[in-house]
């Protein structure tokens, strides 16, 4: 045994304490582990998996406590760059530091338990396959016929045949995995227009060397052509391509079209892969054998062994925050990341965040423009159809609208924000209204299930036949949802199909895939639906495009209310005339002047998110000024005050302005009252300066016992 200060090694384990824990090496002749190993260590009663993120000195009297780790798994499994980035998140967006072996290690690694080797991504044929007769193996036979020209993906195959049949084929030496990716045959895009090269040439230009661009193109502009042959200059020889997307963009159409762009398969990875899916996707991506990687924000803390290009499609859109315990930016960390690696990022969008739209008037990001749609496709039309004096769901002029772009061959595409039938029901007598018990919102209204919903915690009961305050059985559905729309639609429709996408009309895996195949095939019809719908998806088939609810939107206490309304009446506008047919797109308010739509209307995004801005700089808000939330929630609305109170008493300095505590825009969900701190600073590092350096005293708090709480740095939800 050797003497005092002898190194301990640091180690993150999945606990949502604030620190890392000391652990001694295995035994006494072995060295410690070094940082960015996976290691198995006794935890309280438990064994854990952790990562070894350092290497410190131990006092003698702390080592007397100190275990052992029990095991060393992985040695310097994760690469000192991505420990880093870890690091820094960690402290910048002040989450716990056990927080990092869950962003960095896909699941499968995060288990004590031994794993399963997944399956090989890939097959490849063996000589005895090539010469096996298999005329009583119908499916053994196609699947050799597959392999005969090379290599192919497991998933490929599985569509010809069964696991079972694979297994059978390998275990009998007919087929073995192949270390090679397959690799798709590159198809030449089509000829890139002026902006699109000039675009495309800036990204080259910054080889191997970091630089952040803002690609800001309108809907249907080719930013999807510009990020895949920027993509393919840059992966010649070798390299790495990371594209992240938000949760609902990656479809498969999207997979293939990378994949017969770029030559090389694509490797996906998102939160509804199996176990078994991820990590081999996640072992591709470290060991350099997959040369493109597809995923939403968690990809983000992907190993890479050789990247060279990173990508950030519809960079403005929410899903890249993640709103629960670490609570980071997908968009944000992936610059950073950039950064440290020494490779150009480039954000995309037809309708780029404030944020962003931020970073390129300060400079730090340069801002590439796609002003015109590609190919024959021309912007749409505009209509703001006055809503008021119409009562019927259906505005009269949009009806009319609806019924000559079908005659016409048309589709058409209706948004509206709100699943269900209707998000108010309402006794006609004395006014009761159902409300959710534990929730401070209305309950949604669902006919085809009959029942009331709560869209916040998810609470379900039957409708009543009867109020029951005054038991009069006249209830009324106020407004309409995505379910009501439907209903309209088919009765002022009658001959064409209608498609209702939302949440619970969607709620198998491939749906709304298979829905959006069905759009494609061209046939007129309507489709009513929410988010789902906005998203970048082309059809070129729709030529009427239509948003529904904006009223809310323009009065809402959220300052980025406008900013949301904004992205999504462009985006879901950019969904009409897509193809060759040109396009109209409405909407319907009873705010036919407010100022907001009328700069949507005369220009184009960019003038409008421009005046956003200013008005933000103006009110002391994000991005110009750094803010982030402490929020706390708990039964009784007293002790969420308490603790902020307290909080604010803590974190209180110079050039730290802090407001509240206020309660959150929804003051209650699920039985908990919810309030926020807001802590705004002109300097971001000071602000996150301060919350870090006061973070443990925080913790110490006896009132932040007996409250939910947590830190949320450049928050996108109030
Ligand atoms: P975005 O990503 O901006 O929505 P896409 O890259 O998906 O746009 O392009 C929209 C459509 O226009 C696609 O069908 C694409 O193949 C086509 N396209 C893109 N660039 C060109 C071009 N330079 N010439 C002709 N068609 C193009
Ligand atoms: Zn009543
Ligand atoms: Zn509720």
């Amino acid at each position: 045994m050797k003497g005092a200060g002898r190194a301990v090694a640091q180690v993150a384990v999945p606990v949502p304490v604030p620190r890392l824990f000391d652990y001694l090496p295995e035994n006494a002749s072995a060295e410690l582990p070094p940082p960015g190993s996976r290691v198995l260590v006794p935890f309280g009663s438990r064994r854990l998996v952790g990562l070894v993120m350092g290497h410190s000195q131990a006092s003698p009297e702390n080592r007397s406590n100190l275990k052992p780790i029990e095991r060393l798994l992985d040695a310097g499994l994760i690469a000192p760059p991505l420990l880093e980035l870890i690091d820094w998140c960690a402290r910048y967006y002040a989450f716990a530091p056990g927080e990092a072996v869950n962003l960095l290690l896909p699941g499968a690694l995060r288990r004590t338990r031994e794993f399963r080797e997944p399956p090989p991504g890939a097959y490849e044929l063996t000589e005895k396959g090539r010469e096996a007769s298999l005329k009583r193996a119908p499916s053994q036979a196609e699947i050799r016929d597959l392999l005969a020209a090379g290599p192919r993906a497991r998933e490929e195959l599985l569509e010809h045949a069964g696991t079972e049949v694979l297994r059978r084929m390998e275990s009998g030496g007919l087929i073995r995995a192949s270390d090679s990716d397959p690799q798709p045959e590159a198809v030449a895009g089509p000829e890139l227009n002026a902006e699109q090269r000039a675009a495309v040439a800036a990204i080259v230009h910054h080889r191997r060397r970091f630089s952040s661009f803002l690609l800001a193109g309108v809907t249907g502009s080719g930013k999807t052509e510009v990020y895949l042959q920027a993509a393919r200059r840059l992966l010649r020889g070798c390299g790495q391509v990371l594209i992240l997307v938000p949760e609902i963009g990656l479809t498969p159409q999207l997979v293939r079209r990378i994949e017969s762009r770029l030559g090389h398969q694509a490797h996906v990875y998102h939160s509804g892969l199996s176990e078994g899916e991820r990590l081999a996707c996640w072992q591709a991506a470290r060991s350099g054998r997959a040369r493109v990687i597809v995923g939403t924000r968690s990809a983000v803390f992907m190993p890479l062994v050789q990247p060279a290009l990173i990508i950030v499609d519809e960079e403005h859109d929410g899903s890249f925050k993640q709103a629960e315990g670490a609570r980071y930016h997908g968009r944000d960390v992936a610059v950073l990341r950039a950064r440290s690696a020494g490779v150009p990022i480039v954000l995309g969008s037809a309708t780029p965040s404030l944020e962003s739209l931020h970073n390129v008037g300060q400079g730090r990001y340069q801002m590439l423009t796609l002003s015109r749609r590609a190919g024959a496709a021309r912007q749409p039309r505009w209509r703001i159809i006055d809503g008021r004096g119409s009562k019927a769901e259906l505005h009269p002029q949009l009806v009319e609208a609806m019924q000559r772009h079908l005659a016409e061959g048309g589709q058409v595409l209706l948004y509206r924000n709100r699943r269900g039938y209707a998000p108010v029901l309402m006794c006609a007598e004395c006014g009761w209204q159902a409300d959710c018990q534990r929730c401070s919102a209305h309950l949604t209204v669902h006919q085809r299930q009959g029942r009331l919903q709560c869209h916040h915690c998810g609470a379900q009961r039957p409708v009543p036949r009867r109020c029951p305050d005054c038991e009069s059985p006249e209830l009324l559905s106020l407004g309409a949802g995505t379910e009501r729309l439907e209903d309209c639609v088919v009765s002022a429709c009658p001959d064409v199909p209608v498609h209702r996408v939302d949440r619970d009309a969607m709620s198998g895996k491939d749906d709304f895939e298979k829905l959006l195949e069905t759009v494609r095939g061209g046939t007129p019809c309507v489709l009513v639906g929410t988010q789902m719908l906005a998203k970048g998806h082309h059809l070129p088939g729709v030529t009427l495009a239509a948003v529904l609810d904006v009223d809310q939107a323009l009065f809402s206490a959220d300052f980025r209310a406008p900013e949301r309304l904004g992205q999504v009446i462009a985006q879901v506008a950019g969904r009409a005339g897509r193809g060759d047919r040109s396009g109209e797109f409405l909407i319907v308010t009873r705010h036919p002047e407010h100022p907001l739509l009328e700069a949507l209307a005369r220009g184009d995004y960019l003038t409008f998110a421009r005046s956003l801005l200013e008005e933000r700089t103006q009110a002391q808000l994000p991005p110009a000024q750094a803010l982030a939330l402490v929020r706390a929630e708990a039964h009784e609305a007293e002790a969420a005050r308490t603790f902020l109170v307290e909080a604010g008493r803590l974190l209180a300095c110079r050039g730290l302005e802090i407001h509240g505590p206020l309660p959150a825009i929804l003051a209650r969900r699920g039985g908990y009252w919810r309030f926020q701190l807001w802590l705004q600073a002109d300097n971001r590092a000071a602000l996150v300066n301060r919350i870090a350096e006061r973070l443990p005293a925080l913790h110490e708090l006896k009132s932040a016992r007996r409250v939910r709480w947590h830190v949320d740095v450049d928050p996108l939800e109030l």
